[in-house]
């Protein structure tokens, strides 16, 4: 009977119809709750949101319906090998190119199907490739943005940064990543000089591009804030005088428990590559309480908080655990949680015109839960629909 639903419902699509969902519940993803409200799509969009009354294509009544999700932080292209082993393609990788290419774009399938409808993964060269087949509709997975590489203390002086921005936007990035301080796995510690801050966020902005910034420690991140960056990644180490001076500069917090919960959960498939130690292990668990800490600093401080996993290997399709860590041990309200990951996160995207949000004009990009998520945050694992543009991806669980 759904599969009827499904071909009717795409037929009336191809004929350009209105299509009409039903709901119950809504949350618009502002922060604001619907009760019976009819969705009209046309042409990809939300036409029309209106009290529930006659007939309905498609009925998510008992359900929650919100806009698709948003994970501002993701890793497309790591993935575990057949040996279980964490892989990000490339060199060294025991997987061939073919292998490592679809590893990524079943990455992002299951993300899709976890109820995410739009990631910014930060990133690698093949995010430009899963992007266009996205976005064409070869492949099946969210909206995907990318900053194609990252840069760091090595890439050079300001002049080579700023060189390095302009190819990046040149090749087609859509944001720019930096890391201002060491992995957490090192301490964490301030590694680019302001001087290079300054010229990877400038040239960003100068080249109208967005910037977010790996930072755990407050002077890596202060100097991200005066140089214009637009997201602080992690922040686990962050004080209350920085917190501040983000909330008055606009600039968005990312704090993310999965990644660090998705490495302890996947020790084995880690340990022994790189900076991947007992001692790296060691300092992950001891960040998790402080990233429970400096999410409810950065709420008292009004930051503008968005929705991140810094989703590895293991984490793809699980994404939608952060809002449970992010309830249950960062002391975020369900609402406001789930307000992350959908207004705020899109517009620190610059995207708040299309997505993050049910109202009229907007793509029309939904998922659906069943049971209350306001009640009970876990109700985010048991996606029952999506639906990325007008299309749906899922019907059922
Ligand atoms: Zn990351």
């Amino acid at each position: 009977m759904k599969r009827l639903w499904i071909l009717m419902f795409a037929a009336a699509l191809s004929f350009g119809q209105a299509v009409v969902i039903r709901t119950s519940a809504l949350l618009d993803g502002k922060g604001h709750v619907l009760k019976n409200t009819d969705l009209v799509i046309e042409g990809g969009r939300i036409t029309a949101i209106r009290d529930a009354k006659g007939k309905a294509a498609i009925d998510l009544t008992g359900t929650t319906v919100m806009p698709g999700w948003i994970d501002t932080h993701i890793h497309a292209t790591w993935y575990f090998n057949a040996d279980g082993r964490l892989e990000q393609g490339g060199r060294g990788a025991k997987s061939t190119p073919q292998q490592a290419a679809l590893a990524a774009a079943a990455n992002l399938y299951a993300t899709l199907m976890g109820g995410f409808t739009t990631v910014q993964s930060l990133g690698a060269e093949l995010d430009a490739d899963l992007r266009a087949q996205i976005a064409s509709g070869a492949i099946a997975g969210p909206r995907l943005l990318t900053s194609l590489r990252q840069l760091d203390e090595n890439t050079g002086d300001p002049a080579q940064i700023r060189q390095f921005v302009r190819r990046m936007k040149a090749g087609g990035a859509d944001v720019v990543k930096l890391f201002a301080t060491a992995s957490i796995r090192d301490g964490g510690r301030m590694t680019m000089t302001p001087e290079q801050i300054t010229a990877a966020c400038g040239e960003a902005t100068a080249q109208g591009l967005r910037s977010v910034v790996h930072a755990h420690s407050s002077d890596g991140a202060r100097a991200a804030v005066m140089a214009g960056c637009t997201a602080i990644e992690h922040g686990t180490f962050l004080d209350d005088a920085t917190l501040e001076l983000m909330a008055r500069r606009g600039v968005y917090f990312d704090p993310n428990f999965l990644v660090l919960h998705n490495y302890l959960d996947n020790k084995s498939k880690f340990l022994g590559i790189g900076n991947y130690t007992e001692e790296g292990f060691a300092a992950m668990e001891k960040g998790l309480p402080l990233v429970a800490e400096v999410l409810k600093r950065a709420r008292t401080h009004r930051v503008k908080v968005v929705l991140g996993t810094d989703g590895v290997a293991g984490a793809h399709g699980r994404n939608a655990e952060e809002f449970i860590y992010r309830v249950k041990d960062g002391g975020d309200t369900p609402l406001d949680a789930l307000t992350s990951g959908a207004s705020v996160a899109a517009e620190s995207l610059g995207m708040a015109d299309r997505i993050g949000a049910i109202a009229e004009g907007m793509q029309a990009d939904l998922v659906a839960v069943e049971g209350d998520p306001l009640t009970d945050i876990t109700a985010v694992r048991r996606v029952a629909f999506v639906m990325k543009g007008g299309k749906i991806y899922r019907y059922g669980r």
